[in-house]
């Protein structure tokens, strides 16, 4: 097994175990749902903006190890970010899922979140790990209507 399989699976299970932000954000002023039809995974992501800054973000919902995980990483890692910066972060990590990116050498801008490469492997469940990211991107937009991955 590669240290990078194990690093994901590690990080899965704790994510999942432990979700970061796991909550209703009070005085939220942005929000989104997300659906991934396929999986069942469902998600509500809350923000709260000032400005074009990300000053808090929290989400709730339902679903498999990797969504769950992989919202929770999300929240961490765009916290504190303008929107033209998630905007950069949400499109190398749509390249890594997608595998147009070579994590090995862009791990570096990726930080914590390369670790999701890991899930390249497991080809159908690669819209559980960008739902997060899906509906983030639908909340900074003021998408009034849910999102779905299909
Ligand atoms: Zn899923």
């Amino acid at each position: 097994m590669s240290d990078l399989r194990e690093l994901y699976q590690e990080v899965i299970l704790d994510h999942n175990k432990k979700p970061r932000n796991f909550r209703r954000l009070e005085g939220a002023n942005a929000t989104a749902e997300g659906y991934n039809p396929l999986c069942g995974d469902q998600i509500t992501v809350y923000l709260e903006l000032e400005g074009d800054v990300i000053r808090s973000i929290s989400f709730q919902g339902a679903g498999c190890a990797i969504s769950k995980a992989s919202a929770s990483m999300m929240t961490t890692s765009v916290k504190g970010k303008t929107r033209a910066e998630v905007e950069a972060l949400f499109d190398r990590v749509h390249k890594m899922l997608t595998r147009e990116l070579d994590t090995k050498v862009n791990s570096h801008e990726l930080g914590k979140l390369a670790v999701l490469s890991g899930v390249c492997e497991f080809p159908a469940r690669v819209k559980c790990a960008s739902l997060a990211w899906h509906t983030l991107n639908a909340a900074l937009e003021a998408k009034k209507e849910p999102v779905s991955t299909e």
